[in-house]
């Protein structure tokens, strides 16, 4: 196939292409070192490629073709909600005044930016059944960072000493770190065999060392753990707080909120849940919503509206701080907002039920097939296990995700969460079609019959197969020299 070339730009250079050539100047022209302090010369030229501007132009249209992404191919990445991104909202935001507004006009020229900021503030913190919203975290695993320094803050301001964050088994690997950074010790919590928080486990961890306990509800088994509020009891008796790690707010969206199951601050990732285009790493925008009680910590500045203005206020003294250059993603805060003021309360609930739906009607089709190990319902994704295909037929769940790239599938997200073997866990999002679910259900069902030692060389239609992958991130060849 023709763009599947992986010849690199500088393979394709002639010595002498050019895209276009200027006339000659007029005016007398002399060589660089009289003109350029030799300090500041380069010993030679840079070995920049040469080529023809219709080369260029089809060498990365090329190699942007070959790229997945939403608009392009389904792409059921668990835990990750790539949902459809609505072109309304690209337009809305790059609108003049949005789009180009600097972010050091003062306040008084940026009214209508700040008054949909402060609406945003609002809307997260109603959804969520919270009181104070920062919108500043650029993403998930930095909202949770956040929070957890306003967590210190707040044991620090009522002088208790508290070291440890307790996390179950089943949590996203961002969880752990962030604990770790914001310097607690990190316990694990173990899972029941329903893949739910094992109560007892969490007991005999919990005690007055215990600062926060992470939990993601529904969690990335995609159960709902229908224990929170005895949990939240619990952590509450200790004096302890609860964080929800909010990744998976796709599956509750105006069913239940985080702040009535006695959640005490979360995140949002405003790129998953409420469609900011995402991919390859970013950009994103994980505002948190804490309780009353948290507030005064949370970074400067919040939005305020004083009267009939809005302003950005710094004048918090117990504040952690800015965590964020100017004000955070805010294009990404923009698409958010955009989202949910499209759908409104009911939009929002109606996005619940139709994601729920979609996940349950795929888990329908394949569970036959495909063990899962937790759960004859799920919320809005599941996790499949290849461990009994790799036991039969060698076929791993590595082969399956690989596989599916043949048919134009985006692959799940693999071996996570850790506490199923060979994970396939798939969230198709409410976006999708019927007709697009049965195309991957019969994807999944004719792979998990093929020849193993044909999948084992999947992918075959696509220009690189099986790299090395740690190699490829560990020692990526960045660098291009010419061969003579
Ligand atoms: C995506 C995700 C995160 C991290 O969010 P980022 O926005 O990628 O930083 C944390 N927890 C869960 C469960 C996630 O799915």
């Amino acid at each position: 196939m023709k763009n599947q070339s992986t010849e690199l730009l500088f393979e394709l250079s002639r010595s002498g292409r050019r895209c276009h050539r200027l006339p000659q100047v007029d005016l007398p022209i002399g060589p660089a070192e009289e003109l350029i302090p030799s300090d500041f010369l380069a010993a030679a030229p840079p070995a920049l490629p040469e080529v023809g501007e219709i080369d260029l132009i089809r060498h990365f249209v090329n190699l942007s073709a070959r790229n997945m992404s939403i608009d392009t191919n389904f792409y059921p990445l668990g835990s990750c909600t790539m949902k459809y991104n609505p072109k309304r909202h690209e337009r809305l935001s790059a609108l003049p005044g949005l789009a180009d507004l600097h972010p050091l006009t003062p306040d008084e020229a940026s009214q209508g930016m700040l008054q949909i900021l402060w609406e945003l503030q609002n809307i997260l913190a109603e959804i969520a059944g919270l009181h104070a919203v920062s919108l500043q975290p650029a993403a998930g695993a930095h909202g949770e960072l956040t929070a957890l320094l306003v967590a210190a803050a707040y044991f620090r301001d009522r002088g208790e000493k508290r070291s440890r964050v307790l996390i179950p088994d089943s949590a996203h690997g961002t969880n752990p770190a962030s604990a770790v950074i914001a310097g607690f010790d990190v316990v694990s919590v173990k899972s029941n065999n329903k893949g739910l928080t094992d109560l007892d486990d969490l007991k005999a961890k919990l005690d007055e060392r215990t600062a926060v306990f992470m939990i993601t509800n529904p969690n990335t088994l995609g159960l709902f753990d229908d224990q929170i509020q005895t949990i939240t009891e619990m952590l509450h008796g200790h004096g302890a707080l609860v964080y929800l790690d909010g990744a998976n707010m796709n599956a509750i969206l105006g069913k239940t909120r985080p702040g009535d199951f006695g959640i005490d601050m979360m995140h949002y990732n405003v790129h998953k849940t409420f469609t900011g285009p995402h991919g390859a790493g970013g950009p994103g925008a994980g505002p948190i919503a804490v309780r009353h009680t948290l507030d005064e910590y949370l970074p400067a500045p919040v939005v305020v509206k004083v009267g009939d203005e809005y302003r950005l206020d710094n004048d918090r003294p117990k504040s952690i701080g800015r965590v964020r250059s100017f004000f955070g993603n805010v294009g990404i805060l923009l698409r958010g907002y955009f989202y949910i003021r499209t759908l409104g309360p009911d939009g929002l609930r109606e996005v619940t039920e139709n994601a729920v739906l979609n996940a349950n009607y795929l888990l329908a089709c394949l569970k036959h097939a495909y063990d899962v190990p937790y759960g004859d319902r799920c919320m809005h994704e599941f996790v499949a296990s290849a461990k009994a295909l790799r036991k039969e037929r060698k076929i791993s769940a590595m082969d399956v995700a690989k596989r599916l790239l043949d048919f134009g599938y985006h692959a799940p997200t693999v071996y996570f969460p850790l506490v199923v073997p060979e994970a396939l866990m798939i969230e198709p999002t409410e976006t999708e079609s019927k007709e697009t679910l049965d195309g991957f259900a019969a994807a999944m069902l004719q792979i998990k019959d093929e020849d193993p030692e044909f999948l084992a060389q999947a992918p075959h239609t696509l220009g690189i197969s099986r790299p090395n992958e740690v190699q490829a991130a560990k020692t990526p060849k960045l660098t291009w020299k010419p061969s003579s």
